[in-house]
């Protein structure tokens, strides 16, 4: 599905894809696209089906250890996790809304009885993070320092401000529903305060939890059961991505350091270190990497994204020696048909950009 540029009277004009206004209908989708534009998100998330499954389906990767991903272009957006520990539960990521954080917590009710006491974000971006109301109350939510930093800076002034473009919109609208007295424009006015209202109320109502404990480098979780470590393993994804290792079963639940056979959001990304801690991460002794969207991969495919890293400097870097400007390099660097399956081929422009943006700097 292709990026769709929406644009009216009431909206600015922003890149969405069907997903957002398949959840938000289109009032909704219009507004968090204009802010959300802020963290790269928006073209994430619009699947080329390099991935199925119905989107929420839970798997059982080992005794007590649950994914729940999300189908590529459903509306729980980013992949989930859970761990059982001995007495609690300790949960990683918390998908894009209330709705698919409470059907997450629901999803853990099904498997376990025992209270969820830890919450772990993986980064700060909505998508993994939207959810984390849902399981308010006696819960420890844990995430970098930086992460946090960026849910208290950016994520919460950004939804602040979708409301208050949300609301200015209403008011415009309504006034001119007053001016006009043309029956129909009258009737077209109505549906879309209506959607609007539904909107700013659905919105209103998502409290933005941000993370309480920071980890900087790592935390151990010294559960008897199921031992587990959070790992800050480098610049990346963003500058406060935290992977979830549990050494016994040999799995890694990595966020958005990894995406598999996809394209990734580098809208906050730091390239160059990316890959030097994508070589940490191959060092762990783990046989399963779950990343923040798409299937769950081995060793095997981390080191498939990697190399497209390592491949995309590859493309860049000659270009920018020889002084080449960053439109003749979109222009010119197509992306190999081998990555022809890869989801989010759409964000192949940015990737370039960003990497251009990088070396440029280097030199
Ligand atoms: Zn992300």
């Amino acid at each position: 599905m292709k990026p769709q540029m929406n644009t009216d009277k009431y909206g600015s004009a922003s890149v969405c894809v069907h997903l957002w206004f398949r959840m938000l209908r289109p009032v909704g989708f219009r507004l968090l696209c204009f802010e959300l534009l802020f963290f790269g998100l928006l073209t994430q998330h619009a699947g080329s089906g390099a991935y199925q499954g119905e989107d929420g389906e839970v798997r059982k990767l080992a005794e007590g250890v649950y994914v729940r991903i999300a189908a590529a272009d459903q509306s729980i957006v980013s992949n989930a996790g859970f761990v059982e520990l001995d007495n609690s539960v300790l949960v990683f990521d918390t998908h894009f809304t209330l709705e698919a954080g409470q059907s997450l917590l629901a999803a853990i009710q099904k498997i376990t009885t025992k209270p969820v006491r830890y919450l772990v974000n993986s980064h700060f971006h909505p998508d993994h993070t939207h959810g984390n109301q849902s399981f308010a109350g006696p819960v420890h939510i844990i995430a970098t320092t930086n992460a946090r930093r960026d849910v208290v800076q950016r994520d919460l002034p950004a939804m602040n401000r979708t409301l208050g473009i949300a609301q200015a919109q209403i008011e415009k609208m309504k006034k001119d529903l007053i001016a006009t007295k043309d029956p129909a424009q009258q009737a077209g006015l109505r549906a879309q305060i209506q959607q609007h209202q539904k909107f700013l109320d659905r919105m209103t109502g998502l409290k933005i939890l941000p993370p309480v404990l920071g980890v900087e480098d790592s935390l151990d979780v010294n559960d008897t059961v199921r031992p587990a470590r959070l790992l800050y393993l480098g610049k990346g994804h963003t500058d406060g991505d935290l992977v979830l290792y549990l050494p016994k079963e040999k799995i890694a639940f990595v966020g958005d350091l990894f995406f598999n056979s996809a394209l990734p959001n580098t809208q906050d990304a730091f390239l160059l270190e990316w890959m030097r801690t994508l070589a940490e991460l191959l060092k762990l002794d783990a046989e399963t990497f779950v990343p923040g969207h798409g299937p769950v991969g081995t060793k095997s495919e981390v080191k498939d994204f990697l190399k497209y890293l390592e491949e995309l400097k590859e493309w860049v870097e000659p270009r920018v020696t020889e002084g080449a400007a960053m439109e003749q390099v979109l222009r010119d660097v197509k992306l190999p048909p081998k990555y022809s399956s890869y989801s989010y081929q759409y964000f192949f422009p940015a990737n370039l950009q960003k990497m251009y943006s990088e070396l440029r700097a280097a030199k």
